[in-house]
């Protein structure tokens, strides 16, 4: 069975977030609330943060149940 993803773009960050990963050990949204909160409906409000605060806080994810990739070099390897 294919991985769920969801994913949450600004426009120049994409977030992909696994939600079978996840074992919300709760790090992202403790250091980045305005971005990571999982009382809201989608979780993840992409535009809460600016782009690296944002990079910063997905690096932290220990399961790797979210991870980022850059628009732009998305669309080159396209
Ligand atoms: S840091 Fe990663 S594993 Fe922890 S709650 Fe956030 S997405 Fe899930």
């Amino acid at each position: 069975m294919p991985v769920k993803t969801h994913k949450y773009s600004n426009g120049e960050v994409t977030v992909v977030w696994k939600p079978d990963v996840c074992i919300h050990s709760a790090i992202c949204f403790r250091g980045l609330p305005d971005v990571f909160n999982p009382k809201n409906r989608p979780w993840v409000e992409i535009n809460g943060a600016s782009t690296d605060k944002i990079i910063d806080q997905v690096r932290k994810c220990t399961s790797g149940a979210v991870s980022y990739f850059m628009n732009a070099e998305k669309n080159d390897e396209e």
